[in-house]
């Protein structure tokens, strides 16, 4: 696994809308469900913001919904009449007639020549793939609602001032992040990131050089970010994520980032190469690393791949982690600030698990962590050295100006430390050692971005300061819809957060039975699967 390496798939899925057509293809395309980990760390202080009702409505970015028969539609300026949707073998077409008449078509099916409907005129009757023909109106939707009063970044709320992420919930409706037509990826991103955390700062006040990578970021920090953690505002317009994806486009040259649904680790990977910003370090195990570095590996996100060779239904995160570092075989060279863990699948069709449980803690141990002695250059994997590594403060002091490379912790092998402090003598007192502990590393679960039926969500860990307690938060961008074209997005508290994975620890099989079970029956999704059980059902679920 390289830096700047995402390896893009597609995928089906079933949707979970109670529409009549439920195999939806998405145009997301990679895997979902990154959970975000930190280290231990303090929090602010504030106070709480009313509740608000969750009425949630399954959001569905596919487009097999769409109904245009009957309809007239623009194709390359030209209007047609949809005449109607036929199937032809594997292939799912609409019937178009187009106002005026077309050169070279005569209204049969180009696939078998035959008369699948009837036109008036059959030198204006051809035919268009049904996802071609969506693609198009989606893209002139899309269009059209961007022309729209829009506000210009000047005329956007904006806070200059620093502010630290959030230390109480702001909870309601119309909290957290507006989604802007198919935006949830990246406001269920975001909300993620910063809202609640400060551990991706860096990438909002990093120098950078260009103009556009300029605006990228003021953008984000002061027109979203910022205003995300203002507690007496908490609520970021969709017109500001429309400018985010505009400058994320030009910055990238990639337009897909404001016209498609993309997904989360193609946004996350974006920063990464516009910001340099990777600090998630990996090395071959028992190699020193090189002093220019060649040998180490640098991500922003760990996109996990198990085979799952067992077809076992679910696993933990800690579990596919440490499987896909042994994999490679790779192991950590330093201590990352943060870990974004990407769910595997193993091909474009299918999750490696139907259920992940995300682990609230994963321990760094030194089976992972590579020590490497700043003396001898040896790893504790190495097979000859004592697996036992110390650090020095005041060898360490004198040895810091040899040390080259910052993608390795320093400290020092049993040998080469009782070594160093043989001849020392009287200054022995002064050498505090201690030595690296193999288990003390522990990173906290701060969010969980989920993906099912097409749409991501997201719940995230409200760090409180006083008294020092969490709660958990679901964030949905688009929870209902006002007007059929305004999106609600809803900030909720989740009591039984850890309950659920409690229970899913617990009893995994069981669990995940019953949540099969639910899913196997809902029809109408609102009647068998309350909003709670859908939330449940989002957290562990490995869908798409
Ligand atoms: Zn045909
Ligand atoms: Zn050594
Ligand atoms: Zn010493
Ligand atoms: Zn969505």
């Amino acid at each position: 696994m390289t830096t700047g390496g995402s390896s893009p798939s597609h995928y089906t899925q079933l949707s979970n809308t109670g529409r009549t057509d439920n195999i939806v293809a998405t145009n997301t395309n990679s895997p979902a469900l990154p959970p975000f980990y930190k280290p231990d760390g303090g929090p602010q202080a504030q106070q709480i913001t009313s509740p608000g009702a969750a009425n949630n409505t399954d959001i569905d970015h596919g487009t097999d919904s769409m109904h245009l028969v009957g309809t007239q539609i623009s194709i390359n300026k030209q209007k047609c009449i949809v005449k109607g949707r036929v199937n032809c073998g594997p292939e799912e077409l609409y019937a178009l007639e187009s106002d005026k008449p077309l050169s070279g078509y005569d209204g049969l099916c180009p696939k078998c020549r035959k008369n699948h409907v009837h036109f008036d005129d059959p030198s204006r009757g051809y035919y268009m793939s049904v996802k071609n023909a969506h693609d198009i109106v989606n893209k002139q939707k899309l269009d059209n609602e961007r022309l729209k009063g829009r506000k210009d970044i000047p005329q956007l709320t904006n806070i200059v001032d620093n502010l630290p992420p959030l230390d109480q919930p702001i909870l309601g409706k119309n909290k957290g992040i507006e989604g802007d037509s198919n935006s949830c990826y990246m406001d269920a991103t975001i909300f993620c990131m910063f809202a609640y955390n400060n551990v991706f700062d860096k990438l909002l006040h990093m120098e950078v050089k260009t103009e556009p990578l300029k605006i990228l970021q003021k953008v984000l920090r002061e027109t979203i970010v910022h205003v995300l953690r203002d507690k007496k505002n908490g609520f970021v317009q969709r017109d500001a994520l429309f400018h985010l994806r505009l400058q994320l486009s030009e910055a990238t040259h990639d337009p897909s980032f404001k016209e498609m649904e993309k997904d989360p680790s193609e946004f996350l990977r974006a920063f990464e190469t516009l910001f340099q910003y990777a600090p998630l370090k990996t090395i071959s195990p028992d190699q020193p690393p090189k002093p220019d570095e060649a040998n180490i590996t640098t991500n922003i996100i760990w996109e996990m791949f198990d085979a799952n060779p067992h077809r076992l239904p679910s696993t933990n995160i800690a579990s596919i982690f440490r499987n896909s570092l042994s994999e490679i075989p790779a192991k950590l060279a330093t201590i990352p600030p943060f870990l974004v863990l990407v769910a595997p699948r193993h091909t474009r069709s299918q999750r490696s698990y139907r259920y992940i449980i995300p682990d609230r803690e994963i321990t760094l141990d030194n089976s992972i962590v590579q020590l490497v002695c700043l003396k001898c250059q040896k790893t504790n994997h190495d097979p000859e050295t004592s697996k036992d590594f110390y650090f020095c403060n005041e060898c360490h002091e004198k040895e810091s100006a040899t040390v080259t490379t910052n993608a390795t912790i320093t400290c020092y092998c049993t040998n080469c430390l009782s070594d160093m402090h043989k001849h020392l003598a009287g200054s022995i007192h002064t050498h505090h050692t201690k030595r690296v502990s193999s288990d003390k590393i522990k990173l906290n679960l701060f969010a969980v971005l989920c993906i099912e039926t097409s749409h991501y969500v997201a719940f995230v860990k409200c760090q409180k300061r006083n008294p020092l307690q969490h709660e958990w938060l679901f964030f949905d961008s688009m929870s209902d819809r006002m007007y059929d074209e305004q999106n609600v997005p809803l900030v909720d508290s989740v009591p039984d957060f850890d309950k659920w994975i409690d229970d899913a620890e617990k009893d995994k099989d069981d669990f995940f039975n019953w949540l099969d079970d639910r899913r196997g029956k809902r029809q109408p999704t609102s009647q068998t699967f309350n909003e709670n059980s859908m939330r449940q059902l989002r957290l562990f679920r490995d869908g798409a």
